[in-house]
Formats: structure tokens, C-alpha cells, sequence
């Protein structure tokens, strides 16, 4: 059986129990070396044959897991974060399907989590967001068109932008063509759970200088709204003056009660 792991951001003990397991009892482990925290590898047993993927193509990475696979052993592929997203997976999926080897997939802790846990932030606050985007200024891959980073700040939602951190000059400029204004809050999280995590506050417009000066040229996620500071509406969920599923409500205000089941 061949399983696509999520490592979870960085921490070694935020990957899941079940990826935990499954490391431990991997035959053999493929990792995303540029990013996977290498101390999760001491999970592995002795004579696990580990493999690290940012020195491989994904035909050499293909050919260690179907090799694996027809030896019957228990192959781990470990992706950085939730392998959903630019993990690259669904190429070695299909490649798998199409030679009818089965395999599986383990979520994580994707980075962006670990960014909103360092921050303490809240992505969807009532009365400022109730959305998360996520994207990514175009590098080598393209981003199509129709998803540019200023179409997206025009809904002046939350923004996590991911594998943009060399480009921050122009992320500021889209986001502000699109429609933040300049000074809307904005961070970036370097390595969110690692020891050497920084979270380096600032505004749309000063991302740049921001990174500069700490020296922050990579593996950092950059979050972006107005969840980041100042007032929000408390929720519906936990105000005594809503009933819920679960809850009377007690108190009625305005003799406007009204029943949620959600915030
Ligand atoms: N699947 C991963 C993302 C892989 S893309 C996930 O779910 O998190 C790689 C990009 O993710 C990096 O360029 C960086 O933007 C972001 N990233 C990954 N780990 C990170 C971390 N611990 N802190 C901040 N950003 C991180």
C-alpha cells in the first residue's frame, strides 16, 4: 500500500497519530526534503529505505514507489504541510491509478494553520470575513488569469499567499491595484512551528522592506486583512441572546429572537 502523508508545517509533533503510525511502520519513506522537518524521519525504523523527493524527478520518485509496491511493502510518501495543496499529488496519483496500484491519503496540519496558530488570529471573524483565500503569485507554474491576486483583493477577504515570498514587491502592488488599501494589516509567518519561527507584523504596503530587514527570503506564508487587528462582531454561536441546536437562549434582545445554528 502506498500512502500520501501529510507532514504537517514544521513542528515534529504536529504531524497526525495516524501519520505518525504509518511512518513507523514504513518499509520504505519518499520525503519532500525542501521543506519536511527532517527529525520526523527518527520515527522510521532502522531499515527503512528513505528517499529524499527534492532530489528526484517524479518518474525516479514514481519508480521507488511501484518498485515498493510489487516488493509489498508499505510505502510513505511525505508532503510537507496537507498534501492538497501544491503538493504536486495528483500527478503521482493518476500515475498510480493508471498501473492500478491503490494507495491512500493521510491529511496534516496544512502551514497556513500553523501561520493563523502563531499569530493567533482568527481567519473568519464575524462583520470583517467570513472567507479564505488562498493562492500564490505566479512563479514557474502560471496562475491562470481569472485567479490574480488583484481580482481576489477585491473581495477584501482573508488572504494566505503561498511560495510568493521572493516576489513581495509586486504582491504589494497587486493587492493594492485590486483594492486593499495600503495600509490594511498584513504579516508574514517564516517557518510557522518551527524553533526558528518569525512572525513579523506590518501592512500591505511595507511587506517588502519588512522581509528585507529580517532577512526572511523564503518558506514563509504572508497573511493578509483586516481580521489581523482592530474591532469584529462577537459571534452569533455563544451570544446568550441566540437560541442554537443545543442552547436556549437567555436572554432576548429587542424581542428579536432569532434561532442559528452557525456562527
Ligand atoms: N502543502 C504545504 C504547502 C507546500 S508549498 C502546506 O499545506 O503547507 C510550500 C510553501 O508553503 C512555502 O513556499 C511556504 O509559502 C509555505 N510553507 C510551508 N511550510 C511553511 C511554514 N512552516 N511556515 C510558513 N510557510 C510555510
Amino acid at each position: 500500500m502506498i500512502t500520501f502523508v501529510g507532514a504537517g508545517p514544521g513542528a515534529e509533533d504536529l504531524i497526525t497519530v495516524r501519520g505518525q503510525r504509518l511512518l513507523q511502520d514504513a518499509d520504505i519513506v519518499v520525503y519532500a526534503g525542501s521543506l519536511v522537518n527532517p527529525g520526523l524521519l527518527s520515527l522510521c525504523r532502522e531499515d527503512c529505505q528513505v528517499y529524499n523527493s527534492a532530489k528526484m524527478t517524479l518518474e525516479e520518485v514514481l519508480d521507488v514507489m511501484t518498485e515498493g509496491e510489487r516488493e509489498r511493502k508499505r510505502v510513505v510518501r511525505l508532503h510537507t504541510g496537507d498534501p492538497c495543496l501544491y503538493g504536486a499529488i495528483r500527478e503521482q496519483m493518476d500515475a498510480l491509478e493508471a498501473q492500478g496500484i491503490p494507495y491512500e491519503v493521510c491529511p496534516g496540519v496544512s502551514s497556513f494553520c500553523g501561520a493563523a496558530a502563531a499569530l493567533g488570529a482568527e481567519y473568519t471573524l464575524p462583520g470583517i470575513s467570513q472567507s479564505v483565500v488562498i493562492t500564490r503569485m505566479a512563479g514557474r507554474t502560471p496562475v491562470p488569469e481569472k485567479e490574480s491576486i488583484a481580482s481576489f483583493a477585491a473581495h477584501q477577504a482573508t488572504m494566505v499567499v503561498f511560495l510568493s515570498t521572493g516576489m513581495l514587491k509586486e504582491l504589494s502592488a497587486e493587492l493594492i491595484r485590486g483594492g486593499y488599501p495600503a495600509d490594511t494589516p498584513a504579516a508574514i509567518v517564516y517557518k510557522a512551528t518551527w524553533p526558528e519561527e518569525k512572525v513579523l507584523r506590518c501592512t500591505v504596503e511595507t511587506l517588502e522592506e519588512t522581509a528585507r530587514e529580517e532577512g526572511v527570503t523564503k518558506t514563509a506564508l504572508i497573511v493578509v486583512g483586516r481580521i489581523l487587528e482592530g474591532e469584529y462582531e462577537r459571534s452569533k454561536l455563544y451570544d446568550p441572546a441566540f437560541t442554537t441546536e443545543f442552547r436556549q437562549a437567555s436572554a432576548v434582545p429587542d424581542g428579536d429572537q432569532r434561532k442559528e445554528g452557525q456562527q
